[in-house]
This record gives structure tokens, sequence and C-alpha cells, in this order.
């Protein structure tokens, strides 16, 4: 349920609605708008009853049943675009964001060299993992805290805010004392203790889509987040589990506009895990910036033979520069600059 409130409605008005709402039993959301407010209600778990008490309140305009299951993701509770701020990048906006770096991080000088090329090229964002989500026990699973200490040096040698993946509960505190973002993989889409505390953090978060969650299991992930009070989502789509193992995954692209139509938050594209191999990244991040993505995260490697992790996938920094140019002309026809 959605109360909209009157445009000349003061703030003694808005907190009376909001006062009633708590007396209900529920949760109210006051979202400001350019012309009026519009307060979103959650804890109901059906038809808020009693609602006509609330349609008689002073300064109210009308309410408004929401039917979709996600509520305070929905375009219906937030109109406007989310913006996303992770120091001076920023999701969401007409600018098309570059994250780019190995999918692992394995020395010093590897994080520290992929770094600088990336940057060099015109990414705004570094990525890495410490620790990494494998589906072998036997593979490589990050250097842990070294890692995110690398990924801080990285920081501070290039000006780039890092992005990293959090695991689990118990190593949030310390992934948040190094990363600018919080990554929550594919395979803990639906670690709701994780979402939750995510959610607590404050910090902002990089949601990928699960490959086998709908869109609406994304959107009820993302639920989780922002009912924690943390609205700084932006949703990835890195491809889904089809019938057609040719690729890596499939690279649902329909998504984009559609979670865009749905959603106020944000959408980027990972064309590396969707495909699986370089040769179909370029390709794939040029569709996903003309399908309407915000951004797009890419893995680098300078010695993709010899890397620990995603080798296959990784473009080298020569085909990086390319990429960006080539992304570069497709926003340019989208009338969207690149982040810079
Ligand atoms: C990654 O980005 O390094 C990663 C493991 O991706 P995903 O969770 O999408 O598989
Ligand atoms: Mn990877």
């Amino acid at each position: 349920m959605l109360v909209v409130m009157e445009a000349h409605a003061d703030a003694t008005k808005i907190e009376a609605v909001c006062a009633e709402i708590r007396a209900m039993g529920y949760v109210p959301h006051p979202m400001p708008g350019p012309t009026r407010t519009a307060i979103g209600i959650t804890g109901n778990r059906g038809p808020v009853e009693q609602a006509t008490r609330l349609q008689r309140m002073p300064g109210v305009a009308q309410l408004i049943r929401v039917t979709s299951p996600y509520k305070l993701v929905s375009r219906e509770f937030h109109e406007g675009d989310t913006l996303v701020q992770v120091g001076p990048v920023v999701f969401g906006g007409p600018a098309v964001t570059v994250i780019a770096g190995p999918c692992t991080v394995e020395t010093r000088e590897q994080t520290l060299t992929i770094a600088h090329a990336v940057r060099e090229a015109g990414a705004t964002m570094l990525r890495g993992g410490a620790f990494k989500p494998r589906t072998s026990p036997y593979a490589f699973h990050g250097l842990g805290e070294e890692g995110l200490r690398i990924l801080a040096e990285a920081r501070e040698a290039t000006g780039m805010p890092v992005v990293t993946e959090v695991m689990d509960v118990e190593t949030l505190p310390m992934v948040c004392e190094y990363a600018d973002m919080l990554q929550i993989g594919a395979r803990n889409m639906q670690n709701y203790p994780l979402l939750r505390a995510v959610g607590r953090s404050g910090r902002p978060v990089l949601l990928k889509r699960g490959f086998a969650a709908t869109v609406k299991d994304l959107l009820l992930a993302a639920e989780y987040v922002l009912h924690e009070g943390n609205a700084d989502v932006v949703l990835c789509e890195r491809g889904i589990r089809t019938f057609d193992d040719t690729l890596r995954f499939t690279l649902d692209l329909g998504a984009v506009p559609m979670i865009k139509q749905l959603s106020h938050l944000p959408v980027i594209v990972d064309p590396s895990h969707a495909s699986g191999r370089w040769d179909q990244v370029l390709p794939m991040a040029r569709a996903a910036i003309a399908a309407g993505a915000d951004g797009l995260i890419v893995e680098v490697h300078h010695n993709p033979a010899f890397a620990l992790c995603d080798g296959q996938q990784s473009l080298v920094p020569d085909r990086f520069v390319a990429m960006m140019e080539q992304v570069a002309r497709i926003a340019d026809a989208m009338e969207r600059p690149m982040a810079s």
C-alpha cells in the first residue's frame, strides 16, 4: 500500500500518518518526491486493514494498492531512478560506469598491474575477489585478508573505489574495513541472513543474480537489503543456466529493460561470467549497453594463461581498451556519456 500525500501536506501531517501506520503494526517508509511525499507501507501480510482510517487523515490525497510482491525496490514505491554513489562513482545516472579487474587477487604485483591498466583504459572502479566461492573445494579460494589489503593498496594507487565479494556474515566486518562496495555473488543471492547483514552494514551493495533465479527472486533478494534501511543496491545480470551449454551461462539481456521498468535500482551486466569466453565479452558488453544497462563489470588479466581463476574469460588489457572504445560508441548512440 502506498499513501500519496497532497502536495501541500507539511511535515506534521506526514508524521501523523506515519504514526498511525506504526500504530496499526506496520512500517511506514516516507519517500519525499519532487512535488509530493508518498509513504510506503510494509509489514502487512495481506491488504492493509483499516486503510480507510488513513484515507480520512488530513493531507492524504489517495491510497494506492501495490500489487508486486516486492515493495521498496519497485517503481510503484519510488518512481525516479535511484542513484547509488560509491566514492566518486555513481551508478544509475546518465553515465555508463565500468568496473574492471581480475577475477581473483593473486599477488600484489598482479593486482596493481591490472588496476593501473584498467584505470588507464577508462574503468572507474576496481573489482577483485579476496574470498572466492568456487564450485570445487580443491580450487583456489582467495587470499582472504591479505587480498583485501592488496585491494586497498590498489585503491590508493589508482583512486578507484573497490568492490569485492563477501561470502558470509562472519567475515563481513573484515570485508567492510577494506571494501567500498560489497558484492553478493550469484551463489549467495538467496543467502537471506547475509542479505540482511549487508543491509544493516549500510555499505553499497552489488547484488548478482543467481543463475537459477528469476527476476522476481532477484528483486525480492534486493528487497531484503532495502528493508534493513540500505537503498544503495546495484543489480547485476550475469547469466542464468538454461538448456544451452554452448556458453558458460545464458546472458538474459531481456532482463535489463524489464528490471529497469519494474525497479528504480541501477542495473549492470557481467559479460565475463555470462559467456565464460573472452572472445564473447566484447559483443555482449556492447549489447548490454544497447539494452540500457547502467554499466558493466568485466574481468581483466594481463596474463590470463596463468590466472588462478577464470583466465579463459578474462580480457587482456589491450582488448579491454578495445572494449571501452566500442562501448563508448554504443553509449554515445544511447546519448549516455562514459563515466570518467
Ligand atoms: C565474481 O564476480 O567473481 C563471481 C564469482 O561472479 P558470480 O557470483 O556472478 O559467479
Ligand atoms: Mn570470476
